[in-house]
């Protein structure tokens, strides 16, 4: 098979107007079957924590924060959090994505230090942590540098970072959309100096609000050139707003949109080796199908997740029906960790 050229942003524009919905789901199916195994849909048994809710970057579509002053704000005290990971654990879980909101009063020692308790007590599971709005937030509060932050939390055990927060890497849309959280330059430069100290971390984009097409395309192209210099970024998703309980309600995207979107994302970043379909947002039918419009990867199964569905989108799932998805659309469903090694399966799963 023969690999296919690198796209500029001119051909991505162009593609994304002209083509036809099926030529370009086709060219990204098979630039993934090039890029990743092609026989495999991956996913990963893991929880989202949620530690905090309070926050005090009130970003216009995020419905989960609350203020500092609000009385339903939380920090979860660490037997919640063993808890949630005792129950993860019992299912064979391998990883837990522990984000939250910019919380004013908790030092950044709290954060080492949860990160070095749950390494000791937790060693089979991967501490996901800390987005890079949150580290230029530990940056900011503790006076040190992004990469000094980087090293204590890796000297405490943390190995990957996810990828929130990104939203649309363009100044312009940030500053409307959440004008006191990290701009384009500190998100990229969170990512590039983690991966140079070592650190695994996915990509992300959230699209269909404010953003022009030609931004959207301008977000792809400053993650690929990072994952020139770097190849850290294991995976890219990218899901739209969901707007429902936020200043933005009524902003929608439609599945032909978001598949569109995704499939341009799998030939653009040709430097990825995985994109995670989005069923979280999308809902299993559409999170199934974009598995033929360029991703290889279910992403979790998320016991828990409270961000997303603060904003009322409650679509669900578990292993099994991951499995069944993969397997209904032709592919062998694959457990695997977070920096996409295989995992032995269960036999209730195999056998499904
Ligand atoms: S998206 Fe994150 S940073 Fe923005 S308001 Fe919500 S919790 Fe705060």
């Amino acid at each position: 098979m023969m690999e296919m050229k690198r796209i500029d942003i001119e051909e991505a524009l162009d593609l994304y107007q002209n083509a036809d919905l099926f030529d370009l789901g086709e060219m990204a199916h098979q630039a993934r079957l090039q890029r990743s195994d092609p026989q495999v849909v991956t996913y990963i048994v893991d929880r989202n924590i949620n530690y905090t809710n309070v926050c005090v970057t009130p970003c216009k579509f995020c419905a989960f924060y609350r203020t500092p002053a609000n009385p339903e704000g939380y920090v979860l005290p660490d037997e919640l959090i063993d808890a949630k990971i005792d129950e993860l654990v019992a299912l064979g879980g391998s990883q837990v994505l522990l984000q939250g909101g910019l919380h004013p009063t908790l030092p950044f020692s709290y954060y080492t230090s949860l990160i070095a308790r749950l390494k000791e007590k937790y060693p089979s599971v991967n501490i996901h942590a800390f987005s890079p709005p949150e580290i230029v937030h530990f940056a900011r509060i503790s006076g040190l540098s992004i990469e000094e932050v980087l090293r204590e939390l890796w000297d405490a055990g943390q190995r990957s970072i996810p990828g929130g927060g990104a939203e649309i890497l363009v100044d312009r849309v940030r500053k409307k959309l959440a004008p006191t959280k990290c701009m384009s330059q500190e998100w990229l430069d969170v990512m590039e100096t983690a991966h140079r100290i070592g650190y695994a971390s996915s990509a992300t984009m959230m699209f269909g609000h404010i953003e022009t097409l030609p931004e959207r395309i301008e977000h792809l192209a400053k993650l690929r050139e990072v994952q020139d210099r770097t190849g850290g970024f294991t995976a890219f998703i990218c899901w739209p707003i969901q707007s429902d309980n936020t200043p933005m309600r009524g902003m929608h995207v439609g599945p032909l949109e978001y598949l569109r979107t995704q499939a341009l994302a799998r030939v653009f970043l040709d430097n990825f080796a995985h994109i995670q379909s989005s069923w979280v947002t999308m809902g299993e039918n559409i999170g199934q199908l974009a598995l033929r419009f360029g991703a290889d990867d279910m992403g979790g199964t998320m016991m828990e997740e409270n961000v997303v569905s603060a904003a009322s989108c409650t679509h669900r799932t578990n292993e099994q029906q991951l499995c069944r998805l993969a397997r209904e659309i032709g592919f062998r469903p694959q457990r695997r960790n977070t920096f996409y090694d295989y995992l032995d399966q269960p036999e209730e799963v195999l056998c499904q």
